[in-house]
């Protein structure tokens, strides 16, 4: 099983919430800034991701995605 993080930047309000709740350091703040001057999450390590799903629980925007693929190895 393997997994995606897809992020909505348009919709992104730069709380960082996500990236001070994921316990593994899977993301990081995107240098660029989206069109509303905020800047979005982006995935640093993603082999390091639990697939705990708290990133996307916790977005108040619903910026965040995560999806496990199944029938692929990790990595
Ligand atoms: S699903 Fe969990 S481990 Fe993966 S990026 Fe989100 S908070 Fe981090
Ligand atoms: S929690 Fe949502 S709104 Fe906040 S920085 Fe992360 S993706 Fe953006």
């Amino acid at each position: 099983m393997s997994v995606e993080i897809h992020i909505i930047n348009e919709r992104c309000k730069g709380c960082k919430i996500c990236v001070e709740v994921c316990q593994a350091d899977v993301l990081d703040i995107d240098e660029k800034p989206n069109t509303s001057g905020y800047n979005p999450p982006c995935v640093k390590t993603l082999e390091d991701c639990t697939i705990c799903g708290l990133c996307e629980m916790l977005c108040p925007d619903f910026a965040i995605r995560v999806s496990c693929i199944e029938g692929e190895n990790k990595q």
